[in-house]
């Protein structure tokens, strides 16, 4: 993006020595000079930013002077750190222009590009990266093409995906059927969408289905047709103005918005308080409620290729844009797959004959603290490295079984891929074994070893075993907390307090709610959430109330049953002395530590949620009701020391909690409140750990990270106390980043 002629431009300005070069991580810049112009030098590398930039974060360390005068840009090329493929990328500035200027050639052709823009990674056959590596290798250059592509002084030297409407790819719009339909593409989607109409659209790494995000009715069949019951659909919007019109922006989100990885990002509703927590509207005529119900948030992004920005500009204030799958399924991206698989519930393709090669699912983040907290890292980042604190043998990671990505290193570079699903069935396998090949290959990666986690039925693990490589297993927070440390480029022991969903413990019992005590080459647990049962194992965790059940039965015992919960009535009278055996002899029933089934049992305990459609939504829904109740102290709760750590006892909150639901509460503070006593909670349980171990570094990690307000209030609590807190910035602190973890302990185990 032109990051390293700007850098040098503004070291001649301020008079500095030395160098930049562009890594797969990131830029690394060495400056020497005064100490006055360093500062100002490193002010405005934030703040004069070349528009496409996007300065995740920036690192900076002393280092001895050296000889030397000048400053130079040094090219990449060459040596173990690089790489050809870069990531997939919205069109740039240039191109832009061009696609609306009537003067110009390439004047509203959906696939214009250059080198600084366009599809990479999801296009990629093989390496070099050249155009008969591409999808596009079956559309030979015209001459006008060809002379641009040749012309070192042009923006199209050597930009293997050029095209142009003489020689390059084409629109076209079909029915539900596959018939082409007369008439220009472009134009006959728009009069379908105008009409309410369900249009599958064909992006960059996938397909989307796109719908009128203003036209309830039509939001409203999407719903159904896709059977999705409440998980949000994403949006997109011409430009930031009209995002402004019923989100609120602040500087962070619209730099993500703008920048050319073009994620979804999280950003609050405009009026949360017309909104209603229930989606009884969103106080914005441009937005139907059934868009994101039950949710103080939309998921927005803007225009991620130029058929976007063509599609959207001067026709829509905001589109439904939700990936081309039922739920649950990974996103179609093959023409004749998408036709098939999209059939019931698209009324009409716009699609083009540009093969999508990878799979790219969109990303999605949040921002936390002024900097981006991924939910998925997909298109746009992938295969961008990650940096490692030190070299390591090259390694293959599988991840774990939800939300699927695997993690390649070579050198001290980690490279983790796109999402690839949940690794419920032999399809997602299957495209996590292609995957890994495919990365390997590009990458250029011989793994030496394979890391996988402690399950032993996942089918990521199975697929471990047949890759006839020395296995790693690695336990699942442990990887989640190596993930952090990771990135955060940590060595030595740290703490880690590791919030997730559920993973395998050691000890036969499902963890979830952890504080680990180690590094790489190791762990020692030292406290953790109170044990209760998983009543009925993965029902469990599609039905909450199974949680409130268990959670109640520690409190209150077998005399549960006799309080007035709404959440009880969904287990009939007949059926509680099944619940009550199942509990009490754990049939079906391992024992958890899980926190992110803490936040299930509370929500449904609340009236939130009994039952959930997708992972996690309880806890979601949770967290946006405490996020209405405003500072309300905490709860109590007791901390056990016993021979296998300390143990958070809080079931003195569970009987306050019940009080409160008694005396008519406010539900919101009272939400509020459950998030303050986690957060207390495992502050309490750092400071017990410090004190035994001076232990001052502590990493957040797993999927309950996820929220906003708990990471809020315990990184507060932390740092106020002295310590020092590492949060996820460059992979998700859910599942989706656990196979750097496994990828780092394994490259440890065998250094
Ligand atoms: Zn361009
Ligand atoms: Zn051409
Ligand atoms: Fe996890």
């Amino acid at each position: 993006m032109g990051f390293r002629p700007f850098v040098y431009r503004l070291a001649q300005r301020h008079r500095l020595s030395g160098w930049v070069r562009n890594t797969p991580a990131g830029v690394i810049v060495e400056a020497q000079g005064e100490d006055a112009p360093l500062a100002d030098f490193m002010r405005a590398i934030t703040a004069e930013a070349p528009p496409l930039a996007v300065i995740a974060a920036i690192c900076s360390e002393d280092i001895p002077p050296v000889a030397g005068e000048g400053f130079e840009i040094i090219a990449s090329g060459g040596g173990a750190g690089v790489i050809q493929v870069a990531p997939d990328c919205d069109v740039c500035p240039d191109c832009l222009a061009e696609l609306f200027d009537p003067a110009d050639r390439r004047f509203r052709y959906p696939f214009i590009t250059c080198t600084n823009c366009g599809p990479r990674y999801s296009i990629i056959t093989g390496i070099p990266y050249d155009r008969p590596f591409t999808t596009m290798a079956r559309f030979p250059m015209c001459p006008a093409c060809r002379a641009e592509y040749e012309d070192p002084g042009n923006r199209r030297f050597h930009a293997q995906p050029i095209a142009c409407p003489e020689c390059g790819p084409r629109l076209a719009f079909t029915d539900a059927a596959g018939n082409e339909m007369a008439g220009e593409p472009l134009a006959l989607a728009v009069e379908l969408l105008r009409a309410g109409k369900i249009v599958a659209v064909k992006g960059i790494g996938g397909y989307h289905l796109a719908v009128d995000a203003g036209n309830d009715r039509a939001v409203g069949a999407l719903r159904r047709r896709k059977k999705r019951d409440e998980k949000p659909f994403a949006l997109m919007a011409p430009d930031l103005e009209a995002i402004r019109a019923f989100a609120q922006l602040d500087a962070i989100a619209e730099r993500l918005l703008e920048g050319p990885e073009r994620p979804i990002v999280l950003v609050e509703k405009r009026d949360r308080t017309q909104m209603g927590l229930k989606g009884r509207g969103t106080g914005d005529p441009h937005i139907s409620p059934q868009v994101a119900p039950a949710n103080g948030y939309f998921g927005v992004m803007l225009p991620s290729s130029p058929l976007h920005h063509l599609l959207l500009r001067e026709n829509f204030a905001a589109l439904v844009m939700t990936s081309g799958n039922l739920s649950d399924e990974p996103i179609a991206y093959r023409d004749a797959e998408a036709r098939e698989r999209l059939a019931g519930i698209a009324d009409a393709f716009l699609c083009h004959d540009r093969e999508i090669h990878t799979r790219c699912d969109d990303s999605v983040i949040r921002v936390f603290r002024g900097n981006p907290l991924f939910l998925r890292r997909s298109r746009g980042y992938v295969p961008r490295g990650i940096t490692l604190s030190a070299p390591q043998r090259s390694v293959l990671a599988v991840g774990a079984e939800l939300k699927g990505a695997v993690c390649l290193t070579r050198g001290e570079y980690a490279f983790l891929s796109q999402h690839i699903g949940d690794l419920k069935n032999p399809a997602t396998l299957r495209s996590l074994e292609e995957t890994a090949a495919h990365l390997g290959r590009i990458l250029e990666i011989r793994p030496e070893l394979v890391a996988h986690d402690l399950h032993p039925d996942y089918l990521s693990t199975r697929a471990a075993a047949g890759m006839g490589l020395p296995q790693v297993a690695v336990q699942h927070h442990h990887a989640h907390m190596a993930a952090c440390m990771a990135e955060n480029r940590l060595a030595g022991e740290v703490l880690g307090v590791i919030f997730d969903g559920t993973g395998y413990g050691p000890d036969g019992t499902v963890w979830g709610g952890e504080f680990l005590l180690g590094g790489y080459a190791g762990y020692r647990r030292v406290g953790h959430l109170d044990l209760v049962p998983l009543p009925g194992g993965d029902a469990a965790i599609r039905e909450p109330f199974r949680m409130a059940i268990a959670w109640l039965h520690r409190t209150f015992g077998a005399a549960l049953f006799d309080l007035d919960l709404p959440c009880l009535a969904e287990v009939a009278d007949r059926k509680r002395e099944i619940y009550l055996r199942m509990i009490e002899r754990g049939i079906n029933s391992p024992p958890t530590s899980s926190c992110g089934r803490l936040f299930d049992a509370v929500a449904a305990l609340l009236g939130v949620r009994n039952r959930v459609s997708y992972e996690g939504q309880a806890a979601i829904e949770l967290e946006a009701l405490a996020e209405e109740g405003g500072e309300a102290g905490a709860y109590p709760y007791v901390l056990v020391t016993t021979g296998g750590g300390t143990v958070v006892d809080v079931r003195s909150m569970l009987r306050a909690i019940v009080e409160d639901l008694a005396g008519d509460e406010p539900k919101a503070f009272i939400a509020r409140r459950f998030h303050a006593t986690v957060a207390r909670a495992a502050a309490d349980v750092c400071g017990k750990v410090r004190a035994a171990c001076g232990v001052d570094q502590v990493v957040l990690s797993g999927g309950v990270f996820q929220n906003r307000l708990l990471s809020e209030e315990l990184a507060g609590l932390l740092e106020a106390a002295g310590f020092q807190v590492f949060v996820h910035r460059l992979v998700p602190p859910n599942d989706g980043g656990i196979a750097l973890g496994q990828a780092v302990i394994a490259g440890h185990a065998f250094s």
